[in-house]
C-alpha cells in the first residue's frame, strides 16, 4: 500500500545521502532520508580524516560536537621509513596551526556523531528522516514516477517518487535494482584494518607508509584519534598477498621502523572494512534513479578516502535534481533526463577522479616490485603535495 509521496527518495544517510538530502529539501523538494541502522555510522568502518575544506564546501558546520582532532598536515614514508613531511604549520605558519588566529588544515571525525550531525542538519532543513527501515527495491511507473519499496522495522511498504538517490555505501544494491553495471574488481577492493590504540605519540600529521612490505596493494596509516589516542591501520588487495590484513597489521606494529614506537600500544578497539581503490562507474543513472557517493565509486582511487566525494557529490546530486525537478521537464525523470547529473559531476569532480585512477593503476601495472614501491612513494608525494593540482580532492 502507498502510504507516502516525495519528489526523492534517499537510501541510506552516510555522507553522502544526507547531504543530497539537505541540499534538496533546503531548495524545496520533499525529501525522504532512509537507513537500515538504528544507530548511524556504527559499527564504525572509517578512520575519519577529513579536510577543512570538504566541511566548509558543503557548508558544514564545523563542531565540536564529531570533531577529534585537528590536522596540520601530512608526512609519507617510504618502506625504509624515509620520510617526506608536509607540514602547513611550518609552510605556512601564519594561516594554519593551533590557536584562534589560525586554523587546521582538516581533521579527524568521529564517524558516528558525524553521520548523526549530518541527518540531524538534513532533517533542520526539511528532510523526513526514517532508521531501521531498508530499501528493497523500486519499479518506474507509467506515469513518470516509480514506487519504492521499504522494509521499515518488520513491516513492508511503498512509497512514491519521482527519483531514488542510491547513497548506500559500497555494497550499493541500489544500483542493481536498475541492472546498473555496479561490480568492483576483487584486485580493486582494498580490505582494511585498524586499531584504535593508547600510548602511541603523534603529531597532528596523517601519517602514510608505503611499500609492498606493510600493505601490498595499499598502504598503512598511523593518525591521531584525539585523548591521546591513534589509529594505526592498512588496506591490502587480497590478490596481491596469501595473508590477512590483521596478518599484515601484527607485522607492521612489531617489525616495521615503527616498532619501538608501537611496543607498548593497547589496542582499544578493532574496525575493518572494504575500500573500493576502483574507477567512478561508468554509468551512474537509470530511469527515475542516481548514485552517489561509495555506491558509485566516488571514492579517491589514490588514498580511498571517500568523505569529501561523498559530500561533494552529494551536493552536485542535490543542485542537479533541484534544478530538474522544479524545471519545466521534470515529469521526465527517464535515464536520459538524469544523465544530466553524471555530466555534471563529471565537470565538477569525475574528470579529476578519472585521472587518479589512471595515476594508480600505473603505479600497480610496474611488475617489478622495488619500482612500484618508489612509483607509489612519488604518487603518494606527488598527491599531498602544496601544489598538487588535486589538493581540493
Ligand atoms: C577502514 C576504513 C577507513 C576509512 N578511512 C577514511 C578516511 O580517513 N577518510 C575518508 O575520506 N574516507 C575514509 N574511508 C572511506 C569512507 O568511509 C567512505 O568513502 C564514506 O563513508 C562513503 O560515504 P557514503 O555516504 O557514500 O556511504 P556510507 O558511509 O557507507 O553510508 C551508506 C549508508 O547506507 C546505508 N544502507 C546501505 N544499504 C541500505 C539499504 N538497502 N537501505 C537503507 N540503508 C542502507 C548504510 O547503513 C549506511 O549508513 C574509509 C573506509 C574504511 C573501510
Amino acid at each position: 500500500m502507498i502510504t507516502h509521496k516525495y519528489d526523492i527518495v534517499v537510501i541510506g544517510s552516510g555522507p553522502a545521502g544526507a547531504t543530497v538530502s539537505r541540499f534538496a529539501a533546503r531548495a524545496g523538494l520533499s525529501v525522504l532520508l532512509v537507513d537500515k541502522k538504528q544507530e548511524l555510522g556504527a559499527p564504525i568502518q572509517c578512520s575519519g580524516a577529513v579536510s577543512r575544506h570538504a566541511l566548509e564546501e558543503v557548508g558544514l558546520p564545523l563542531a565540536e560536537e564529531y570533531i577529534l582532532e585537528p590536522i596540520y598536515g601530512f608526512a609519507i614514508y617510504d618502506q625504509a621509513g624515509k620520510a617526506k613531511k608536509i607540514d602547513y604549520r611550518r609552510l605556512k605558519g601564519e594561516v594554519y596551526g593551533p590557536g584562534p588566529d589560525r586554523k587546521p588544515l582538516g581533521y579527524v571525525v568521529d564517524r558516528r556523531r558525524f553521520d548523526r550531525y549530518c541527518m540531524m542538519l538534513a532533517e533542520r532543513a526539511g528532510v523526513e528522516t526514517w532508521l531501521k527501515t531498508e530499501g528493497l527495491g523500486y519499479t518506474p511507473a507509467a506515469d513518470g514516477s516509480c514506487t519504492v519499496q521499504l522494509r521499515r522495522y518488520n513491516q513492508l511498504l511503498e512509497v512514491r517518487c519521482r527519483v531514488v538517490v542510491g547513497a548506500d555505501g559500497l555494497m550499493s544494491q541500489v544500483g542493481k535494482w536498475a541492472g546498473l553495471q555496479t561490480h568492483i574488481k576483487i584486485t580493486e577492493l582494498a580490505g582494511c584494518l585498524q586499531f584504535i590504540v593508547d600510548r602511541v605519540e603523534t603529531d597532528g600529521l596523517l601519517e602514510i607508509i608505503t611499500g609492498h612490505e606493510w600493505a601490498p596493494g595499499g598502504y598503512a596509516w598511523v593518525f591521531p584519534k584525539g585523548n591521546g589516542y591513534a589509529e594505526i591501520g592498512l588496506g591490502v588487495i587480497s590478490t596481491m598477498t596469501e595473508h590477512s590484513a590483521q596478518w599484515h597489521l601484527d607485522k607492521f606494529m612489531r617489525q616495521s621502523f615503527f616498532k619501538d614506537r608501537f611496543a607498548a600500544a593497547r589496542i582499544l578497539e578493532v574496525q575493518g572494512g572494504g575500500v573500493p581503490l576502483a574507477a567512478p562507474l561508468r554509468t551512474q543513472y537509470a530511469d527515475n534513479l542516481i548514485l552517489v557517493g561509495d555506491a558509485a565509486r566516488h571514492v579517491n582511487p589514490i588514498t580511498g578516502g571517500g568523505i569529501h566525494t561523498a559530500l561533494s557529490g552529494g551536493k552536485i546530486a542535490a543542485d542537479f535534481l533541484v534544478k530538474h525537478l522544479q524545471g519545466a521537464e521534470r515529469e521526465d525523470c527517464s535515464a536520459g533526463a538524469l544523465a544530466g547529473y553524471q555530466s555534471a559531476w563529471l565537470a565538477a569532480l569525475g574528470d579529476k577522479m578519472w585521472k587518479l585512477y589512471h595515476a594508480k593503476t600505473a603505479v600497480f601495472h610496474q611488475e617489478d616490485i622495488p619500482t612500484r614501491d618508489a612509483y607509489l612513494f612519488k604518487t603518494m608525494s606527488d598527491y599531498f603535495d602544496p601544489n598538487s593540482e588535486y589538493k581540493k580532492i
